[in-house]
């Protein structure tokens, strides 16, 4: 049983963990010399877990009691440690609550700060010279906003993503260039002089629903929240699978795939397991007068195996790239998308298409640093709540959030405004 969400207050108590392989090894040291004496000004109390290993913040995230963090939880390492947190919440049986109870944060102590600079970025803080002490002060000062996560299908995993779905070569710069690691971080650059000389293109087909009207476009919830009432026809024939209908969601579906369905959360305290229920049609009665919430991010898109809806766009071409991204800053000096807020449930597709010249694409990678590149020709930009990418060869590498995930088909849909981190 955990605190209900009424129950929801700002305590005192904030987490940091810390990677003390992030970056230049240096995060342990800034946590003491220019955190603590933060948070102590500040009158935040805080408990410090050290990562060990890989997975170390993934798994401390899916199992501890995280209630007792009103205050939050910081990040200080690069955007992998961010990555793991939102992983191992997502894991959880109560992860609807824990983000709504949760802020998150991340002082930027890796080699890939992207998430940290996309805050500063949108809320006009000077991120440089001192990012560390800009992010710890947006923790103290506690002002706490939306940002959209999204919700990333391969033929064999889902995982959970802040930044950006790779493939191409921004993708294969990122994992290619870990071969002359040693190098520090010139080698990007000398990758991608030489991925530039060999310039290579994928077939792939290429399908997503196109924003049209930014602005007047209503943003869809886009988890499902329903009352007993909503569920139409409940069906035990299908483990794992419920129908019901839902009134917000009816111009984009009507009929939702629950994927991995194995627990209930009421509003109040049950949290009972379909396994533990004697069947199916028994959970509108257990649920009867309370508001429900389905576990496992609901998916309203169709299974990869089946047709995208019809009235997707569908590009089948050869690409030199394709980068999706949702925060404007893939690393600290790459501006990807500089529309890109924390919370507009957009997904922003970035195409280059075969026949780009080296010369224009040249021109594309320079202007990166600044976002020139969305003036260079061959360049769209094509802002979007859902994509599918299937390639058509090997050869790429899918790459989401930094991590290099089994080259797949892929699928991916915004989650606007799931989660709440600490920007002001
Ligand atoms: P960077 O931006 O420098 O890559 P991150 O904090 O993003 O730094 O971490 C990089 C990777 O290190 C992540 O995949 C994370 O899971 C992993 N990691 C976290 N803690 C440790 C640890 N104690 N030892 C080794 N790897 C770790
Ligand atoms: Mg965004």
């Amino acid at each position: 049983i955990v605190a209900p969400l009424d129950d929801h207050y700002l305590g005192n108590h904030l987490l940091v963990i810390v990677n003390p392989k992030s970056g230049v090894g240096k995060s342990r040291e800034i946590f003491q010399r220019k955190i603590v004496p933060i948070l102590n000004m500040a009158d935040v109390d805080y408990d410090l877990h050290i990562t060990c290993m890989q997975n170390d913040a993934r798994n401390l995230m899916r199992t501890s009691n995280i209630y007792k963090w009103g205050r939050g939880v910081v990040v200080l390492g690069g955007d992998g440690l961010m990555f793991e947190v939102i992983n191992g919440l997502m894991e959880r049986s109560d992860w609807q609550r824990a983000f709504e109870y949760l802020t998150l944060a991340v002082i930027p102590g890796g080699s890939g700060n992207g998430m940290a600079k996309s805050i500063s970025f949108e809320t006009n803080e000077p991120y440089n010279p001192d990012p560390i002490l800009i992010s710890a002060l947006n923790i103290v000062g506690g002002n706490r906003c939306p940002m959209d996560l999204v919700r990333v299908e391969t033929l064999t995993q889902v995982v959970y993503s802040f930044l950006s779905i790779g493939w191409g070569f921004i993708a294969d710069i990122d994992i290619e260039s870990e071969r002359i690691r040693m190098l520090g971080s010139p080698r990007f650059t000398i990758w991608s002089i030489a991925r530039l000389i060999g310039l290579r293109s994928y077939p792939a087909r290429l399908s997503y629903s196109k924003i049209n009207d930014l602005e007047t476009e209503t943003r869809m919830n886009n988890y499902a929240r329903c009352t007993s009432g909503d569920f139409q026809e409940v069906s035990d024939d299908e483990p794992g699978s419920i129908e019901f209908g839902l009134d917000p969601l009816q111009e984009f579906a009507t009929r939702e795939r629950v994927e991995s369905f194995s627990s209930i959360i009421s509003k109040h305290t049950a949290f009972m397991s379909v396994n533990d229920a004697p069947s199916f049609s028994s959970i509108p009665d257990v649920i009867e007068g309370s508001e429900v919430w389905v576990r496992g991010p609901l998916s309203k898109l169709p299974p990869l195996s089946d047709p995208v809806p019809s009235d997707w766009v569908v590009v089948e071409d050869e690409f030199v790239m394709i980068h999706a991204s949702y925060l404007s800053h893939i690393s600290e000096d790459v501006i990807i998308a500089p529309e890109s807020k924390l919370n507009d449930g957009v997904i922003w597709l970035l195409v280059i298409k075969n026949g780009i010249s080296r010369t224009t694409f040249l021109q594309f990678l320079l202007g990166l640093s600044s976002g020139n590149h969305l003036a260079v020709p061959n360049v769209e930009m094509i802002p979007v709540r859902a994509f599918r990418l299937e390639p058509l060869s090997q050869g790429s590498h899918l790459v989401v959030d930094g991590e290099l995930l089994k080259h797949s088909p892929v699928q991916a849909e915004i989650m606007p405004g799931i989660t709440n981190v600490y920007a002001r």
